[in-house]
């Protein structure tokens, strides 16, 4: 466990980070922390490195706080990076870490392999607004850093839902709501209200998905011409894939969605046996035991190939533990 104060002795500038693409706990944690920061540490000078924020936490505010281009050879005494599993994730703001005097990472990544001076990595806890939640003083947390840590937390429990929600959790959930945050209309608004967009996107994923792996899971590909042609942006995609995992009797949900041609984002879900943050590390990306990502090259036909491969030997691997017992 890291100490605030500590980590903040001496230093006169600091930078946070996220990854690219933000998500719910992304933009919670960050903006919760970045606001905290600049409330109790006012000598200070403390800047937030993030991509646009999705419409979606539009209604939260301050979306105008982070900035989206680095000052060329700018040095932060400290480089904080949130949610964030590997340097390389952070984006364009990679090298504002590289060129920071330290450097500390609060993740719950379990592909995180501690690129940071110091690491605070807790690959069982919900989110990294619940780490962040635990960092700072309870009693110093004012009703708007609340409901950003709140928000972080619902986006990556799916409402306290997923089986990383933990007594631990709910209890932090129950700290921030006697902050008098309004909790009901966080979800709604930045969880469950979709645009007219996403849902078109919803139906379409849902419509053209393919059972395989004897309907053991189940895959969806969204082309670069769709997007285009609905207008999507990738943050309209969010929530797709926990939809395709609700599917009776199907393990793994498989989201692939093009960035660019014959590039692929794919997305990956799980019930209860297969580890998908191996297969996502297999091939270069990462995420946690239950929900996972990667981005991979070639025709949708060998991303699923190559997928399926892992998936199904992983499956198997389980069969085969249940038929000796
Ligand atoms: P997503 O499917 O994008 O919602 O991601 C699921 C989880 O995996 C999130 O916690 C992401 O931070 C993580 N993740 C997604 N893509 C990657 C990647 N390319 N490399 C490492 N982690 C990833
Ligand atoms: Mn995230
Ligand atoms: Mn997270």
């Amino acid at each position: 466990m890291i100490v605030l104060n500590d980590v903040l002795k001496g230093k006169h500038s600091v930078a946070i980070g996220g990854h690219i693409r933000p998500d719910g706990d992304c933009v919670g944690s960050t903006l919760g922390l970045y606001l905290y920061l600049t409330t109790y540490y006012p000598e200070i000078e403390t800047d937030l490195y993030l991509e646009e924020i999705p419409e979606a936490f539009q209604m939260m505010g301050h979306r105008d706080v982070p900035k989206h281009e680095i000052v060329e050879g700018k040095v932060y005494d400290l480089f904080m990076s949130l949610d964030c599993g590997d340097a390389r994730r952070l984006g364009f703001s990679e090298p504002v870490f590289q060129n920071a005097k330290e450097t500390l990472c609060v993740d719950h990544h379990i592909s995180n392999e501690s690129f940071a001076d110091t690491n605070y990595i807790v690959p069982d806890a919900s989110s990294t607004s619940e780490l962040v939640f635990r960092l700072l003083d309870e009693e110093k947390i004012t009703e708007e850093i609340a409901s950003f840590l709140y928000m972080g937390i619902v986006h990556d429990t799916g409402v306290f839902q997923y089986s990383c929600t933990s007594p631990e959790t709910m209890e932090v959930g129950a700290a921030l709501l006697r902050k008098g945050i309004n909790g009901s209309a966080i979800i709604d608004g930045t969880y469950f209200e979709k645009s007219y967009v996403q849902n078109q996107m919803l139906g379409k994923a849902l419509l053209e998905s393919m059972m395989i792996l004897n309907k053991k899971a189940v895959v969806s590909v969204i082309r670069l011409k769709e997007m285009e042609f609905f207008q999507a942006k990738p943050s309209d995609l969010d929530g797709i894939v926990s939809v395709l995992r609700q599917t009776r009797g199907v393990e793994v949900a498989i989201l692939l969605y093009e960035l660019e041609p014959q590039t692929f984002k794919v997305s990956l879900r799980s019930k209860e046996i297969v580890d998908v943050s191996a297969v996502a590390k297999y091939y270069g990306g990462g995420g946690h035991v239950r929900a996972a990502g990667v981005t991979m090259k070639g025709s949708p036909h060998d991303v699923i190939n190559n997928l399926t491969l892992l998936i199904e030997r992983q499956l198997r691997a389980a069969e085969e533990k249940n038929e000796e017992k």
